[in-house]
């Protein structure tokens, strides 16, 4: 962001995207150099898990616009549909209920013997009648099991909105693109770019959004991306939608789309799976770093990514992002202390 001409296109940008309603959660977070993880001395990490302990990270962001736009459209109860240990759930249902909307969820079945983790503390949130168990078969239906749901609603006077899987929706990119902005500032702050950056993926609006970001900002940084979830073709796809709707929403263009790679865990490769090595890493990170990361999303990402450094040499100053999420180790302790008596207590 060098010439008069770069900081005015920033600044033109920046007015487009915070002339949506944004909550006032908190969106910087800082950057600090990750010691002892490569023989390379330019490592950074953005501690988005600093802001915040309930919603943290990739989430709050996507919330920053998502919230507001709920609150508009004066909805009574929004359905939440996801995982019963996802991330989102247990956000929504806490951003929600604090504005005084009723969050539904529409979870698959589960035992109650694994009421733990992030669906324990989702269960502390939301009343089992407003909790909705789904076989396969009601999968397969969903669309119309919601309709009449709202439908049946509507009928009473109540008005009822939708948050889709991982707050996957249009309404969330501008408060997703907030994490382009604050990495510009956290550059900026501290005199430095980056070559490489490594985010993590589920959904992949937080790793899209940055990417478009940066491409229309014409930003020289190489975008890493660790698909912890979801197939390449849906990333693709998405990709595309949200740059036509990036382009129509904003009035801009983008010529051509920064680099970017995408990459799939060599371990523990479904989504939610987690194996000795990612609690190894876990364990690591901790005692040379200092930072605590979950085995979902950000383990993986240090894991996958210091592999992914050596084998190519990167070179260069590289930014790891921190997406948040530490609540769900909650739900992980037995395997903690597993490897905590494996790793640490051999003697
Ligand atoms: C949801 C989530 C992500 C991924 O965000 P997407 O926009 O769905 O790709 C990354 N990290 C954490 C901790 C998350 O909860």
């Amino acid at each position: 962001m060098k010439s008069q001409l770069q900081l005015n296109k920033l600044n033109s940008f920046k007015e487009k995207v915070y002339s949506f309603s944004f909550a006032n959660y908190p969106s910087t977070s800082r950057i600090h150099k990750l010691q002892n993880f490569s023989s390379l001395n330019s490592i950074y990490v953005k501690r988005d898990d600093e802001l915040g302990f309930g919603a943290s990270g990739s989430k709050l962001r996507k919330y920053l616009s998502l919230i507001p736009f709920l609150i508009q459209n004066k909805y009574h109860e929004v359905i939440v549909i996801g995982g019963a240990y996802s991330n989102n759930i247990l956000t929504a249902s806490q951003l929600l209920i604090e504005n005084n909307i009723q969050p539904i969820l529409f979870l698959p079945e589960i035992k109650n013997e694994n009421r733990r983790g992030n669906f324990l503390l989702t269960s502390l949130l939301i009343d089992k009648n407003n909790i909705h168990f789904l076989n396969q078969s009601d999968f397969s239906s969903l669309n119309l099991i919601i309709e009449n749901y709202c439908q049946h609603k509507k009928e009473k006077g109540i008005n009822v909105g939708i948050i889709q899987e991982g707050a996957n929706m249009k309404e969330a990119l501008p408060g997703a693109l907030s994490l382009c902005f604050d990495i510009i500032k956290n550059e900026r702050d501290n005199n430095i770019e980056f070559n490489h950056i490594f985010v993590d993926s589920g959904t992949g609006l937080m790793a899209i959004s940055l990417i478009l970001g940066f491409s229309y900002l014409n930003k020289n940084t190489k975008i890493h991306v660790l698909q912890v979830a979801g197939h390449k073709d849906e990333f693709n796809n998405s990709i595309q939608f949200y740059l036509d709707y990036f382009q129509k929403q904003f009035q801009i263009q983008i010529n051509t789309l920064s680099d970017y790679e995408l990459y799939f865990p060599s371990s523990a490769k479904s989504f939610g799976s987690t194996n000795a090595s990612i609690f190894k890493s876990i364990i690591d990170i901790c005692r040379n770093n200092g930072i605590i990361t979950d085995p979902i999303y950000s383990a993986k990402l240090f894991h996958e990514g210091k592999k992914i450094i050596e084998k190519n040499d990167l070179q260069g100053n590289i930014l790891f992002i921190h997406s948040g999420g530490g609540l769900s180790l909650f739900g992980f302790q037995n395997e903690l202390f597993k490897y905590y008596n494996k790793y640490c207590d051999s003697n």
